[in-house]
């Protein structure tokens, strides 16, 4: 059985065939996405690939030309956002700033009519849940961009949404804080287990935070998976290329469209079939892909070595000129110093084109 609680934190959201088109722009073009009740969805991709649009289409912020807004099997379209139960936190600092941390925190609950006394024990909750009790009585201006975005968290559930939507609620923020606060907004969505959806043109971000990332195009999902997934079986050239590095070879097609070869190298092709052999094609292999090996007489020379702790970067320069990135664990890569013969691999993994 599911308790009211339940039901209340962890709806489910579903986006049939979304069309939103802005004159000539087509912001969404048959977006399709399911989010499973308590599933945190990133939704990552480049500018004006849709990814805001999407998630004001949820708010109800942004109407559709076509397609449906399923909330628990419910289509609410149509439905006004402040009868939509959606908690929202956005990039910039939103938060009112004549009034306390406690009174901002405590905003929603005063516009459904909770009386003054439940407010207050309320807002005294959930600042303790975001670390911030001992500033209730402060104003916006006295915070930290962080602890300001913490307000707006705290200011977001309190109402008890049906689903989280944050909105690139990390990018004002320096480094540091910014990695501290992804890591508590994700700790606090378990906790709450409430369904949540996340724009962010940072990759690095969505991995990190979500069950699964959906990466857009052109206001169309391209692949929704988990990080992991989406990072070793990218669906697309795109996907690839998108998310982590990638290096660009030159290649030739053979063995009837199943292989290609990469500076002497034969490697499968993840997608077969789609070329003719001899066709000149560009390779996709990630850094962690390839491997060196210290050879007097091989076939490419170290030119850069950049140490970043567990895992060294090392740049080296095929005889044709192609520059190959190998990302290798900092103690075999010690001796690979720039002006050393090595010789080159590219793993087994079948290899994507780039398009
Ligand atoms: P960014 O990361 O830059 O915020 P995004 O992926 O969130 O990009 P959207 O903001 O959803 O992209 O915009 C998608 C496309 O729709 C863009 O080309 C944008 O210029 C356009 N667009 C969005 N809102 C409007 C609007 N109100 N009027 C006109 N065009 C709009």
């Amino acid at each position: 059985t599911v308790t009211a609680q339940q039901t209340k934190t962890g709806a489910s959201v579903e986006f049939r065939g979304l069309r939103r088109e802005f004159g000539e722009v087509r912001a969404l073009d048959g977006l399709d996405l399911t989010i499973a009740p308590g599933e945190l969805v990133a939704l990552l991709g480049p500018s004006g690939c849709g990814k805001t649009t999407a998630l004001r289409v949820l708010a109800g912020l942004e109407a559709v030309d076509a397609g449906e807004v399923l909330v628990d099997g419910t289509d609410v379209v149509g439905v006004p956002a402040n009868k939509r139960d959606m908690g929202m936190v956005f990039q910039a600092y939103s938060l009112f700033p004549n009034l306390t941390v406690r009174d901002n925190v405590a905003f929603g609950l005063r516009l459904r009519g909770v009386a003054p006394a439940a407010r207050q024990k309320r807002a005294q909750e959930l600042l303790e849940l975001v670390g911030l009790s001992a500033q209730e009585k402060r104003y916006p201006h006295q915070l930290s961009g962080g602890q300001q975005q913490r307000v707006a968290l705290a200011r977001a559930l309190a109402i008890e949404p049906r689903v989280l939507l944050l909105d690139e609620p990390l990018s004002a923020l320096d480094a540091l804080v910014r990695t501290q606060l992804r890591d508590e907004i994700r700790r606090l969505q378990l906790r709450v287990g409430i369904t949540t959806l996340f724009v962010t043109h940072d990759q690095e971000e969505a991995l990190s935070i979500a069950d699964r990332v959906g990466v857009m195009r052109s206001g169309r999902l391209e692949q929704c998976d988990s990080p992991a997934e989406l990072y070793a079986r990218p669906a697309t050239a795109f996907v690839a290329e998108f998310v982590g590095t990638m290096n660009r070879l030159p290649g030739t097609v053979a063995v009837g469209s199943a292989s290609v070869d990469v500076v002497g190298e034969r490697l499968v092709l993840a997608e077969p079939g789609k070329h003719t052999d001899g066709d000149s094609v560009t390779v996709l292999v990630r850094p962690e892909a390839v491997t060196l090996a210290a050879a007097s007489d091989g076939r490419a020379v170290v030119t850069d070595h950049s140490f970043r702790g567990a895992v060294t970067r090392v740049t080296a320069l095929l005889s044709d000129g192609t520059a190959v990135l190998a990302d290798l664990p900092s103690v075999a890569a010690a001796d690979l110093v720039p002006g050393t013969g090595v010789d080159v691999g590219f793993g087994t993994q079948p290899v994507l084109l780039a398009s």
